[in-house]
């Protein structure tokens, strides 16, 4: 079993504190939730895990397995297992999709430990056909022209090929139509193993109609202000975050 805690974290963004003290603890095999308005500091809590430069982290840590994770570089963290899926994907051009894909596989194996190529598009036809990817989409430049929904799918193809320990997915599911939506919701329960646990960061409880999360975390004014199970998610669905603020007396 894998684990990722997150203590008391505070982030700051230049002088602004968006983080003020973050308590969460993933396993493998779970699936974390995190819900809340916008501007709460949902995406700075992703970033912050993943080393973004922008992100000052004044208090608090970041283990996985027990290793400070702060005092990795943002190359070690993925070599460590994290995987980040980013609300706006960057493009990068000049490395093909399965360029990129297969770099990033076999920096997180041994020398004598490499996948072989024929292996590689093996893996890669499976999860494409899983996904309803077209083939051209792993000879493209990683993300250059992507629609909105292809960006996502492609975050999922990539993490189903990169098999991280610990995935953070941001906002996954906006600008996706129906189907898109349980097309990627299909990949990551395909993930969901016991060596897999996922933070997803949403909006709306739509995606947590296909994706059934083990908790439920609201996050409000920079910290969690109340975790559930999946019954929360659909509770804000009916309530909004009035019946939240309004329970927890807050004024925010
Ligand atoms: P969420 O993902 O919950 O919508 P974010 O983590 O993106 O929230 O943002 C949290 C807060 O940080 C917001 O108030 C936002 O305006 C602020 N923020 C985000 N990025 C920057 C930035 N580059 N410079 C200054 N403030 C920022
Ligand atoms: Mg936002
Ligand atoms: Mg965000």
């Amino acid at each position: 079993m894998a684990i990722l805690e997150v203590k008391n974290l505070h982030v700051a963004i230049e002088d602004k504190q968006i983080l003020k003290g973050v308590n969460l603890t993933i396993k493998s095999g779970e699936i974390h939730a995190i819900m809340g308005p916008n501007g709460t500091g949902k995406s700075t809590l992703s970033q912050a895990i993943m080393g973004h430069p922008s992100y000052t982290v004044t208090e608090g840590e970041v283990l996985l397995d027990g290793e400070n994770v702060l005092e990795m570089e943002v190359d070690e963290r993925a070599r460590a297992g994290l995987f980040l899926a980013m609300q706006y994907p960057s493009e990068i051009t000049g490395v093909t999709n399965a360029q990129f894909m297969r770099a990033a596989i076999n920096a997180r194996r041994a020398e004598d430990d490499k996948m072989s190529v024929m292996d590689f598009i093996k893996k890669l036809d499976e999860h494409m056909a899983t996904l309803d990817m077209p083939e051209e989409m792993a000879e493209r430049y990683l993300n250059e022209g992507f629609s909105g929904g292809e960006k996502k799918r492609n975050e999922i193809l990539q993490l189903m090929m990169i098999e991280p320990t610990f995935a953070l997915l941001d906002e996954i599911d906006s600008g996706l139509d129906i189907d898109a939506l349980k097309v990627v919701s299909k990949g990551i329960n395909q993930m969901l193993s016991g060596e897999f646990g996922v933070l997803i960061i949403t909006h709306y409880q739509r995606l947590l109609n296909y994706i059934e999360p083990t908790f439920v975390h609201i996050m409000m004014d920079g910290k969690i202000v109340k975790s559930g199970d999946a019954s929360l998610a659909k509770r804000l669905e009916a309530e909004g975050y009035r019946g939240i603020r309004d329970e927890l007396g807050l004024d925010i």
